[in-house]
């Protein structure tokens, strides 16, 4: 199955001169979703994986079936304010100024062994930022997990004392 095929390049979005990865066009192939995902579960299958963590908003299109999959369950990490449990907070730095994620404070045990999975890698703060929640309620991150890695963002760079693994690269 090629899945490079089924992703859509969407010129100017969300700003001028970014060419967008559009994902929703492998989504809506029955055959290339189950195909993406299948790779994923494979990759994850020998890493003794307790729970799958997924990052708003893409991230829970492809963590879950991949949780399904592997008969784990699924933690959400979202923006702030979206999560209605007690929460812990993990602040990151942008071009210009800075963002936060959080994950439910009772999500993850210490010791369970996370895999993270996210549909796109570009520079690493998004899954780096989750890795550091994660860290912070005592679970290890075994493997972080993409659709797509934008290889020349050097997002491998900031996750290297990470394992990661992306099925489609630019
Ligand atoms: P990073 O934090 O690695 O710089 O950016 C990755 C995050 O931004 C991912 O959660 C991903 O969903 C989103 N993202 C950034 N660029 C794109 C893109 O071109 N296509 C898609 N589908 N997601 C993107």
């Amino acid at each position: 199955m090629d899945l490079r095929s089924k992703i859509r390049d969407i010129k100017d979005f969300p700003k001028e001169g970014i060419i967008f990865k559009d994902i929703t066009t492998l989504l809506k192939d029955g055959d290339a979703f189950k195909c993406a995902v299948d790779k994923i579960i494979q990759d994850l299958k020998e890493k003794d994986v307790d729970i799958i963590v997924g990052p708003e908003a893409r991230g829970f299109l492809m963590g879950t079936p991949v949780a399904y999959g592997l008969g784990v369950g699924f933690v959400p990490v979202r923006k702030p304010g979206k999560l209605p449990g007690e929460t812990v907070k993990f602040e990151y730095d942008l071009e210009y100024g800075t963002d936060s994620l959080e994950i439910h404070k009772d999500s993850i045990k210490p010791g369970q062994r996370v895999a993270i999975v996210d549909d796109l890698l570009a520079t690493g703060g998004t899954m780096g930022a989750t890795a550091k929640l994660i860290e912070k309620l005592g679970g290890k991150v075994v493997a972080m997990e993409f659709l797509i890695e934008l290889e020349f963002l050097n997002g491998r760079e900031n996750l290297k004392d990470y394992y990661v693994n992306s099925l489609i690269k630019y």
